[in-house]
């Protein structure tokens, strides 16, 4: 029962102990690694909105580059493109294609006639009304010629057309930049770009219409990346990619117009920074953002993996999750600590409690802890103190009384037995019945009184035992046959198997036969009726052994437990109607230990009992 509560009690601690202790800390853990969580994702979300803005300004610079060598102001203040010398026609057309690099370049009066083209290969064309102009300014031959020859200019030829109502001259000649959309040639990403060419007074006078090829977009799309795995790609306003830096997973010119995200960027719904978006276009689970470059209507997009962006936290993770671990091992160890030191005073405490409850009177609950287990400990010690003293005075009182009975008893028990022999005269037979009866209460009396002396005497250390040697076959014997007419009453047989040589023991008789009648004469009490009562000897590192065995009501291990102490009886429905006081198994156990000898008991409930002595043997013959 002790042991299960205590045990009950370890448990709460380490309970309580985790409570206040590994939970915290796994909420702690827990939401650290959330927080880390959650902040990568933010990082992840702007680190990438920043990429994509550097990645717009890098094609808006490209773009630039490209438009810059189309903005012309010439510095004269002529109203009309028609009034430029041929020479200075020439010098500009060289000028802007070196600047922008084109596929070819126009020179567009206002009128919206082509007034001069440049090619790839530096070949030239004008309008023929301008070559009939020059003629008419004799600007033809002589430095002209000289102009062509040394800037390395191929053919010259005529150039008709008039491009009116296109949207290139339109939005130039109106004087804004026009960037057109993109187109393939030859299976090359080309783009219509116009600006307006102006005099010196910032009057617009023609316009510089150019097509640019797109081969350099793709080469700084090709070098942007983000992470380890993270690519972007720009399309144009129709879902065309017009560079990428993954071409494995992204094509260029193939239409992504039907992929949801790049449409709603293109239609411009989708709001920057709105989240994260997990975005299927490669199959492969990605954080994709992206960005409208309004000046030329395009988009770029860039897509991370999310095993690539995350990464990085789980070397977080697997230190967090170490440094959990190692706590908690910690925590363990220190709760192990913690638990015993709150346990063992208890359990000092315990340990006095038993043996004080088992009688131990002298038992002193030693506890130095400091705190209140040390003030209940020494609580426990003064309270032993007074049942001490309390069980002196008792003590006492018993043996007074007991000595002061004596004397009347004994009186009363000789006279009785000589009225009873009739040496005062005859003694009517119904008289003599009841005078058996207060007889009979007188014997029980006397015993009390001699079990009471001899338990004073006991304690008082007043037992007297005169210890020789003696053979222990004829002292059961003769137990045996003093108790036969109680045993034979209850139709009890006793089998005695005497030792098969002479075993002696060193033994004070008379105690030895006090030891006997009592183990024998309980046998025949606690057996109902019928039952044999064996009794045999064992030799046992250098003691013998005696065994008595009954067939009776025998006892539960509960009901052991205080078998040999004083006063103790087993009250149970078989037992009331037993006669006894109590005190025949604590004499037993005092004169065994007086005798250096033992005793002991072995039962089960309903099945009888064994009680068994032991005593040093004297002579092995
Ligand atoms: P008592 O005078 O009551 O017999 P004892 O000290 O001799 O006192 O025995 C103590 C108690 O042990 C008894 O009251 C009885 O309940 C139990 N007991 C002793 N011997 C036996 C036995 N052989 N079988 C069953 N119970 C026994």
């Amino acid at each position: 029962m002790a042991k299960h509560e205590t045990k009950h009690f370890r448990g709460k601690v380490i309970k309580i102990f985790i409570l206040i202790t590994i939970l915290p800390l796994l909420i702690v853990s827990i939401s650290n690694l959330y927080l880390v969580i959650i902040t990568r994702q933010k990082n992840i979300s702007e680190y990438q909105h920043l990429a994509l803005d550097n990645a717009g300004e890098k094609v808006l610079n490209y773009i630039d580059e490209k438009s810059d060598g189309l903005n012309l102001i010439i510095s004269s203040p002529i109203g009309s493109l028609h009034s430029l010398l041929a020479k200075d026609t020439l010098f500009l057309l060289i000028n802007s294609f070196e600047t922008s690099r084109p596929n070819n370049l126009d020179f567009i009066d206002k009128q919206g006639n082509l007034m001069a083209r440049i090619d790839k290969n530096r070949n030239i064309a004008f309008n023929r009304l301008y070559i009939d102009e020059l003629t008419s300014r004799e600007e033809v031959g002589g430095e002209t010629d000289n102009f062509i020859k040394e800037n390395n200019i191929g053919t010259i030829s005529v150039v008709e057309g008039n491009v009116f109502g296109i949207p290139d001259y339109k939005t130039a000649i109106a004087g804004e930049q026009y960037i057109g959309s993109q187109e393939f040639v030859n299976d090359k990403p080309v783009i219509r770009m116009a600006s307006p060419i102006k005099n010196e007074k910032d009057e617009i006078i023609g316009a510089a219409s150019a097509e640019v090829s797109l081969d350099n977009v793709d080469n700084i799309i090709k070098q942007m990346k983000l992470g380890g795995e993270g690519y972007f790609y720009l399309v144009d306003n129709n879902g065309r990619v017009v560079g990428s830096s993954n071409d494995k997973l992204v094509k260029i010119a193939s239409n992504l117009i039907n992929v949801q995200f790049v449409n709603k960027l293109i239609k411009g719904e989708y709001v920057e920074k709105e989240n994260l978006n997990n975005f299927n276009i490669t199959e492969k689970n990605t954080i994709i953002a992206g960005k409208k470059i309004d000046k030329i209507n395009w988009s770029i997009v860039s897509e991370w993996p999310i095993k690539d962006a995350f990464d990085v936290i789980g070397n977080i993770m697997l230190l967090s999750v170490i440094v959990t671990v190692v706590v908690l091992m910690l925590i363990v160890v220190l709760g192990i600590i913690f638990t015993r030191q709150i346990i063992k005073p208890i359990n000092t405490l315990s340990r006095g409690a038993k043996e004080i409850s088992q009688g131990n009177l002298d038992y002193k609950i030693s506890l130095e802890t400091g705190d209140e287990f040390e003030m209940l400990g020494s609580k426990f010690n003064e309270m032993v103190k007074v049942l001490k003293e309390n069980r002196k005075l008792r003590d006492e009182f018993v043996f007074i009384a007991a000595h002061e009975l004596r004397t009347p008893v004994t009186a009363i028990k000789g006279y009785l037995s000589m009225v009873l022999e009739e040496t005062f005269g005859p003694v009517p037979p119904d008289i003599k019945k009841n005078l058996d009866i207060v007889n009979s209460s007188n014997e029980r009396l006397v015993r009390l009184v001699q079990d009471l002396l001899e338990v004073a005497r006991s304690e008082a250390g007043k037992m007297k035992i005169t210890k020789k040697e003696l053979l222990i076959a004829s002292n059961v014997e003769t137990v045996v046959n003093e108790l036969k007419s109680l045993s034979d009453k209850k139709g009890i047989k006793i089998i005695y198997e005497k030792p098969d040589k002479k075993a002696a023991v060193q033994a004070d008789e008379f105690k030895l036969k006090e030891v006997l009648t009592n183990i024998i004469g309980n046998a025949i009490k606690y057996t109902l009726k019928n039952g044999d009562i064996k009794i045999w000897h064992e030799k046992q590192d250098g003691f013998l052994v005696t065994h008595i065995k009954d067939h009776g009501i025998g006892m539960t291990k509960e009901q052991m437990e205080k078998l040999f102490s004083k006063f103790y009886r087993i009250q149970t429905e078989q037992t009331t109607e037993i006669e006894g006081t109590g005190l025949g198994l604590f004499i037993c156990k005092e004169i065994m230990e007086r005798m250096e000898g033992d005793i002991w008991a072995e039962s089960e409930a309903g099945q009888g009992s064994t009680f068994c002595f032991k005593l040093k043997i004297v002579n092995n013959g």
